[in-house]
This record gives C-alpha cells, sequence and structure tokens, in this order.
C-alpha cells in the first residue's frame, strides 16, 4: 500500500521516534505546530478515526497516555488532535492524532 506513515512503521522512510510497543507507534511531525509536536498511528492501516475500530482508537490513546505521563507533559498540558478529511485538514490518510505541547498552545479560548 502507498501509505508514508506505513512506511514509516516499516521503518522504509526515516523517523525520529518518540515512542512504540506493539500496537502504535509515534515520532515527530516534521513539520511541528508547536515546541513539541508527535504524531501517534496505530500499527495497522485505516484511513481515519472515524473508521477505526474503538479498540485501536483505545490503544492509540494508551500510547498517549503512556508518553504524556513519562514525558511530564501530563502537568504542563498538551493538546490531541485529529483531523478527518478535507475540511479537517487530513493530508495524510493513515489514522494519526497530533499531540502538541512543550508551550503555552493558542486557540480553541486562549
Ligand atoms: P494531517 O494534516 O492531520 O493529515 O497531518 C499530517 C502530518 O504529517 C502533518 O502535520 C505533517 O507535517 C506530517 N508529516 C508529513 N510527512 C511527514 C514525515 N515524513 N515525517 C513526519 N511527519 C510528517
Ligand atoms: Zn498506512
Amino acid at each position: 500500500m502507498d501509505c508514508l506513515f506505513c512506511k514509516i512503521i516499516a521503518g522504509e522512510i526515516p523517523s525520529k521516534k518518540v515512542f512504540e510497543n506493539d500496537k502504535v507507534y509515534a515520532f515527530e511531525d516534521i513539520s511541528p505546530m508547536a515546541k513539541d509536536h508527535y504524531l501517534f498511528v496505530s500499527k495497522t492501516h485505516t484511513k481515519n478515526v472515524n473508521e477505526t475500530p474503538t479498540e485501536l482508537i483505545s490503544d492509540i490513546y494508551f500510547g498517549i497516555k503512556e508518553f504524556t505521563q513519562d514525558k511530564n507533559l501530563e502537568s504542563s498540558g498538551f493538546r490531541v488532535v485529529t483531523n478527518v478529511n478535507q475540511h479537517g485538514g487530513q493530508t495524510i490518510f493513515h489514522t494519526h492524532f497530533h499531540v502538541l505541547g512543550g508551550e503555552q498552545l493558542k486557540g480553541f479560548g486562549s
């Protein structure tokens, strides 16, 4: 399958890995929108969050929770975003969650 994130997970395209378990892979976003910007993806290819079984979504979120607790992002705070299709701004059609933090984030009322 011609999917950039599948190639990253397979190690065919380099990435800066920050977390991995048997179901989830996470790496630094190549074009960060915040001081810390990571992408959490399922190792199983699905197109977007609406097309993903809830069990897989919870696997991804388990990774996010473990990582943000380990990296002390939880106390300062962080944001999780997932984009769906065109109006959502999705450009890579392999389900992923953006994890943003490391500084005061703007938007959503702040
Ligand atoms: P989205 O627009 O929600 O589909 O998010 C796709 C994200 O993938 C963007 O934030 C891009 O900066 C990021 N991205 C694209 N190519 C790479 C890459 N090779 N390595 C890391 N992040 C990437
Ligand atoms: Zn994929």
